[in-house]
């Protein structure tokens, strides 16, 4: 995709990098942790990982699928047959 980033976990280079966290540094810019999918699924499992990863990795999955999508009612929502 756009070059491709190192894993923070496994240190191995990964074409899809999957944003997991970031380093606040005291001076200076901060660093950004990526992590490959295989890492950042299982990092997204630990309980201080943060929530907006879970959140990023369902997109993720939502947006893999693509057209199966759409069969599935949406959260909250139930299914609403309009035929009598
Ligand atoms: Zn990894």
């Amino acid at each position: 995709m756009t070059g491709g980033k190192r894993c923070a976990r496994c240190r191995r280079g990964t074409d899809e990098p999957v944003m997991i966290g970031a380093v606040e540094a005291g001076s200076g810019p901060g660093a950004i942790l990526y992590a490959c999918p295989p890492c950042a699924r299982a990092y997204a499992e630990k309980w201080y990982a943060p929530d907006w990863l879970r959140a990023e990795l369902a997109v993720r999955e939502t947006a893999a699928e693509g057209e199966d999508a759409e069969g599935r009612a949406p959260d909250g929502a139930g299914v609403v047959d309009t035929e009598p």
